[in-house]
């Protein structure tokens, strides 16, 4: 039997948009700027980044889903040897202030924005995501009711924080009236999957890991109201 779905939500980085390049031009360009404000800096590698992050969270646990604190404290530690202190949190605030505007310099996949509008007329729409874009910083963020991040849900994707804060939302709701849609295979489907909410799958070109049963996927934006109402309607 059809569930009746009252209420979709949506992932955000690799979803609505492929995150990778934007994420690497923002890093890039606020890195190019704090160089031009205090010299060359070391900046590491990846592996450098997670023994720093580890470092941070276990000073602050909070770091592990405040990911705006992770960076900011990043930069400052990348920032030690800037002084005074005084300057070097300014600098801290101004490069996170460009970030987080680059950040949301995104291209979104075809044919998103015409789903989302297309959805809206017909079903409560919410955003779940670990990272730090807002939604409502586009166009399409008046078709969203709400948006939960790991900030908000002091907690992260696949652990179910994000998903209980969603029945907070919207009135007389419950995980059989949720439709989660979103790439990551274990952040999203498993997590929305264990909890016994639909999911629908957005995959470009990975094959299924999990030893779950794979959910429907879909690769284009445009097939996805046929989709929804294929299976629901
Ligand atoms: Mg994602």
């Amino acid at each position: 039997m059809n569930k009746k779905i009252k209420l979709i939500t949506f992932d955000l980085d690799d979803t609505l948009w492929d995150n990778h390049p934007t994420i690497i031009k923002a890093e890039r360009e606020t890195r190019k700027w704090i160089e031009g404000e205090v010299g060359k800096i070391e900046w590491g590698d990846f592996n450098d980044f997670l023994s720093l992050r580890e470092q941070l969270i276990k000073d602050d646990k909070s770091i592990a889903w405040d990911i705006s604190k992770l960076r900011k404290e990043i930069f400052r530690k990348k920032l030690s040897h800037v002084t005074p202190g005084e300057y070097r949190d300014n600098i801290v605030d101004k490069a996170f202030e460009i970030f987080i505007s680059k950040r949301h310099d995104v291209k979104f996949f075809g044919g998103v924005k015409n789903a989302i509008r297309d959805l809206s007329k017909k079903y409560i729409l919410g955003v779940l995501t670990n990272g730090n874009a807002n939604i409502f910083k586009f166009d399409i963020g008046e078709c969203f009711e709400f948006s939960i991040s790991s900030l908000e849900a002091k907690d992260s994707k696949p652990n179910r924080a994000h998903f209980d804060k969603a029945l907070t939302k919207v009135k007389d709701i419950t995980f059989d009236n949720m439709l989660h849609i979103g790439d990551h295979q274990i952040n999203d489907m498993y997590a929305a999957n264990s909890l016994g909410i639909d999911c629908l799958w957005f995959n470009i070109n990975n094959g299924w890991e999990q030893r779950f049963e794979k959910p429907d996927e879909f690769s284009d934006w445009n097939k996805l109201l046929r989709v929804i109402e294929n299976k629901y309607e």
